[in-house]
């Protein structure tokens, strides 16, 4: 819970340990250790990862003393979140371990900040900034988009696993921090136009995510070792500028109203970082921004830049660039408050090749 603080204070909550790096998912339990955290461990995963990666941090937590329950958690609904909810009343453990993608951590950051427990992350998979951010996105919440929850305690993200999963996921988080490009400037915009609050700090760390996976995109491209950590790097650094920033302001911008916006209306939707990227070319164009760049980083990388490569119709685009703004009016971006006409869609769409 956020403590009561005077006005202009400013409140963050960030993780005290983060771990990234080979083989490092061994070490969870010597990590909660550390931080003085012994006694029940509940891990929070999902079906397909429990050989990958959960059955290595049961056996941690079991050398490091802990008594343990384990979590199988399907999807990132509110069901599942109450489900957990009753599994910790019942249990009552010291720490939630949340392992897998960023749905299964979602479960565990969410009922562990309802029952008053702290987390700690095990992402395997790089697909986008919620695995290491005070935010949660949910199935069945009446609101598409984030909010904060609350911080991991500690981050152990073991470059090994998440450099085995499908290269898509990757590809998809790499989405999702260069969409960093877009957002700052939609705050920037917002703070200029509704006086909102602009913090430099956050702002220039998200920034320098997305520089850096742009920088790397060949090494990223190939699944090098350290292609994967300057991406989960870069994903926890922009979880880091949202815990400073106390909003997810620094990293979400029109181009994730335009990617919420796919999910609810397109058929078939992509991937949240895949959506981003689409939308991070879009609103780069109507910031008169470099959209051509972000355009040929996405490719190279491997990541959607049309709708075709999305495999959603250029209709649904060209409708999220004009309603996108109505999910979430109160944050102000470069989509204003009425949207972009039916023709301004269009012809942004068709300029940056991505209805083709
Ligand atoms: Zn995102």
């Amino acid at each position: 819970m956020e403590p009561q603080l005077p006005p202009d204070s400013h409140y963050m909550q960030l993780p005290r340990e983060v771990l990234i790096g080979k083989q490092v998912a061994p070490l969870v339990g010597a990590t909660l250790t550390r931080l003085g955290i012994s006694g029940r461990a509940l891990i929070v995963t999902g079906p397909k990862v429990k050989n990958i990666a959960a059955d290595t941090v049961l056996a941690s937590l079991n050398d490091s003393g802990f008594s343990v329950h384990t979590s199988t958690v399907e999807g990132s609904t509110t069901e599942q979140v109450t489900l957990v909810e009753n599994q910790i009343h019942e249990f009552r453990p010291d720490i939630i371990v949340g392992v897998g993608g960023g749905k299964d951590i979602d479960v565990a950051k969410l009922s562990s900040m309802h029952t008053s427990k702290q987390f700690l992350s095990v992402p395997t998979a790089a697909s986008h900034d919620g695995i290491a951010s005070p935010l949660v996105s949910m199935k069945g919440l009446d609101r598409p988009y984030s909010y904060v929850a609350h911080s991991p305690v500690a981050i152990v993200a073991d470059t090994s696993i998440i450099g085995r999963s499908p290269y898509r996921l990757i590809a998809s988080g790499c989405g999702d921090v260069v969409a960093k490009y877009t957002a700052v400037r939609d705050w920037k915009l917002a703070h200029r136009i509704k006086n909102e609050y602009y913090g430099d700090y956050a702002a220039e760390l998200a920034i320098m995510s997305s520089r850096l996976v742009m920088k790397n995109s060949s090494s990223i491209r190939m699944v090098s070792e350290s292609g994967v950590r300057t991406l989960v790097e870069a994903l926890i650094s922009c979880g880091v500028a949202m815990s400073i920033a106390g909003t997810s302001r620094p990293c979400s911008g029109a181009e994730h109203l335009f990617s919420h916006y796919l999910t609810m209306t397109a058929p078939r939707p992509a991937l949240h970082g895949e959506q981003c990227g689409v939308g991070t070319i879009l609103c780069a164009y109507l910031h008169g921004a470099n959209w051509e760049l972000i355009k040929e980083v996405l490719h190279k990388i491997g990541a959607p830049t049309t709708a075709t490569e999305l495999g959603i119709g250029p209709k649904y685009v060209v409708e999220a660039l004009t309603r996108a703004h109505t999910i979430r009016p109160e944050r102000y971006t470069i989509l204003g408050e009425s949207g972009l006409t039916k023709e301004a869609a269009e012809r942004v769409a068709t300029i940056t090749g991505v209805s083709n």
